[in-house]
């Protein structure tokens, strides 16, 4: 069964919007995999966000998602990548369509509420980065 990764940033637990967000993900039919809070550092997010180090708003980015705990979590489902995605909607939430999670509850292009991976292979990566085998594996 294909997995992929949430992260609920900052913005989302600030506002107490958790149980709503995974309540539409749940609603989709996904199982929950593996699931850790955590108080996200500057390496890991300089790993987790190494495709946009060059950008200026790169430590805007890393002092937002190191501003609070986040909830990391491992979602399972059939094609559960592309259909958590298009739940999500287009990183800046300002032209994110509503009924998506980011329309719905982001504020801008970097407070969006959540993250969720891109593709099978970041899926594959940032599992590794943020799990243990041991800590989803029953
Ligand atoms: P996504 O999270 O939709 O996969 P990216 O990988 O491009 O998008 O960006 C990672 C995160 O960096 C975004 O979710 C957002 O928090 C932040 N970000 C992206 N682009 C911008 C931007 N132009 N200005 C501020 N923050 C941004």
């Amino acid at each position: 069964m294909e997995k992929t990764l949430i992260i609920f940033k900052p913005d989302c637990l600030r506002k107490r919007l958790m149980g709503t967000v995974l309540g539409r993900f749940e609603r989709e039919g996904f199982t929950i995999a593996g699931c850790k809070m955590a108080q996200l550092g500057p390496d890991l997010l300089k790993q987790h966000y190494a495709h946009l180090a060059d950008e200026p708003f790169f430590p805007g980015i890393s002092s937002f998602m190191e501003s609070g705990p986040v909830v990391v979590m491992i979602l399972e489902g059939d094609n559960v990548i592309k259909k958590i995605r298009k739940l999500v909607g287009p990183t800046d939430s300002e032209k994110a369509a509503a009924g998506t999670i980011r329309g719905d509850y982001g504020d801008n292009a970097m407070r969006n509420v959540v993250h969720a991976s891109d593709s099978p292979e970041s899926a594959r990566a940032e599992i590794r980065r943020f799990f243990n085998e041991d800590d989803f594996q029953i």
